[in-house]
């Protein structure tokens, strides 16, 4: 921690994309602060994928290799806690943690990722990111061949289907309810022998996260290697609505291609801000904010 209150940018957040912003400034020679919670939202999956040099990794190895490099830059400062509250000040952002601290920065970034919000179904919770995947291309390769659920309705279950179907052919959809299809939908479905099931879901068997059956209301079961589920989600923190920044319809914080949002100061980077939740993506448009952030400070000061 660090005895200053005061620094040029502020990062809440402390995961892929805020370390990655992080390591623009302060290789910048920025004073940084970020204050991070520590609760990222792939912690329960066994092995990261797709994020080149740190393919099969632990997030937590990958995560503690970027705070290693991170640290090394010393006008980097951090704050394990949760940031509680922020706001406009003359000079630029005041931002409170749980813990009553005030730090004030010229700059904010905001890496504060998604909430995955769970479906009240038993057993999905412990799955999730284990064998209750979220993206085929973070898992999909590990349970390409295998018996596969999508558990998932409409339009975004005919996309991941064709995603899946490229990687298996064992593929039933399951919409947990009356299925929304229009009948082009239904055909390609019939074409690939993809079955639909809309008996709801009571609960998820699984052995230490590890998916066995999905049993349904009416006492069937179905058994399955790996299930897709496209589930809602919020986001992580409140700062950027309560600071005015836009949200998208999909719920995500509206940036413009240099991350800045539409509150001046305050750029967002990471599964907050984009459609593309990835590891790859968090690091590059935390790099993006960083250097952004950096060049409004440059030029101010030039
Ligand atoms: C189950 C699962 C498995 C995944 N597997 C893969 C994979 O194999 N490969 C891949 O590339 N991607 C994977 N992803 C996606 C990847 O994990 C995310 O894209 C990535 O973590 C986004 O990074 P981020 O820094 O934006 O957010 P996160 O990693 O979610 O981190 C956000 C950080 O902000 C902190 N925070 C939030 N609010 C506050 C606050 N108010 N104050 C202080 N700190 C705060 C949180 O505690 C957390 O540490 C997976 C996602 C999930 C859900």
């Amino acid at each position: 921690m660090t005895d200053s209150k005061n620094f040029d940018v502020i990062i809440i957040g402390g995961s892929y994309a805020g370390l990655s912003a992080a390591m623009a400034l302060g290789r910048s020679l920025r004073n940084v602060l970020i204050i991070d919670s520590g609760l990222p939202c792939n912690r329960q999956t066994p092995h990261s994928h797709n994020f080149l040099t740190q393919d099969g990794k632990t997030p937590k190895e990958i995560s503690t290799l970027a705070k290693e490099q991170v640290e090394k830059y010393e006008t980097v400062k951090f704050h394990n806690g949760l940031a509680t509250g922020g706001i406009k000040s003359v000079s630029g952002f005041e931002i409170t943690t749980d813990m009553q601290d005030k730090f004030t920065a010229k700059k904010l970034i905001v890496a504060t990722g998604l909430k995955d919000l769970m479906p009240a179904i038993k057993g999905f919770a412990e799955c999730w990111g284990i064998s209750i995947i979220h993206c085929p291309y973070c898992h999909g390769f590990e349970f390409r061949n295998q018996n596969t659920g999508i558990m998932a309705n409409g339009s975004k279950a005919l996309h991941l289907a064709s995603l899946v179907y490229n990687l298996t052919k064992e593929v039933t959809i399951l919409t947990n309810g009356k299925a929304d299809f229009n009948l082009e939908q239904l055909e390609k479905f019939n074409k690939h022998h993809i079955k639909i099931v809309e008996t709801g879901i009571s609960e998820i068997e699984h052995e230490n996260g590890q998916l066995k059956q999905v049993i349904f209301n009416d006492g069937d079961k179905m058994n399955f290697d790996a299930v897709y589920a496209a589930i809602p989600f919020e986001q992580h923190s409140d700062i950027p609505l309560s600071l005015g920044c836009e949200i998208t319809e999909q719920g995500y914080i509206k940036v413009d291609s240099s991350q800045k949002t539409t509150i001046e100061g305050v750029f967002a980077c990471g599964d907050n801000s984009g459609m593309m939740r990835s590891v790859a993506n968090a690091v590059y448009s935390g790099n993006l904010a960083g250097a952004m952030v950096n060049g409004l400070l440059s030029a101010a000061a030039f």
